[in-house]
């Protein structure tokens, strides 16, 4: 799904509506602009402020919400390991979290105030890091408590 999103060939409203007329291209989580995968991955007013909450304290002044700014970020080798992998997954299961958020809205399910995705997404990464550190890699050793160092 995120290799999907990394090569924009996720089916967002903005595909949808070059094939299909008359559809509501407007995106579910802030109902105020067109569904794009720029717009859902991190642009929009919902899961920006998921995705501020949940980097903020990692990326500080190199804070960015964008998709290609992200994406460079993420690819480049500028940061520390531990940094980069904690980025990483929490990139990954943001677009996660939030895609499915965005089908379930979509299917008519009650929406999951942005509170409750980001504790969602937060356990996600934090579950994660603690198995790579209980496998005793050693460039994870500390990785958990770095996470919680980053929590705003
Ligand atoms: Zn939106």
């Amino acid at each position: 799904m995120v290799w999907l999103a990394t090569r924009n060939r996720l089916v967002t409203m903005d595909r949808v509506a070059s094939w299909s007329q008359g559809v509501d291209t407007s995106c579910v989580l802030c109902k105020n602009a067109p569904e794009t995968r720029n717009h859902l991955f991190f642009e929009c007013s919902v899961s920006s402020q998921i995705w501020k909450q949940l980097t903020q304290g990692i990326l500080q002044s190199s804070f960015v919400n964008t998709w290609d700014a992200l994406s460079s970020l993420i690819i480049g080798s500028s940061m520390g390991k531990q940094k980069r992998f904690c980025l990483r997954f929490a990139f990954q299961t943001t677009i996660y979290t939030l895609w499915r958020e965005r089908n379930n809205r979509r299917h008519g399910e009650a929406p999951a105030p942005p509170e409750v995705l980001l504790k969602l997404i937060d356990k996600a990464v934090r579950n994660k890091l603690s198995l790579m550190q209980s496998k005793r890699v050693k460039s994870f050793d500390g990785v958990l408590p770095y996470w919680f160092s980053t929590r705003l």
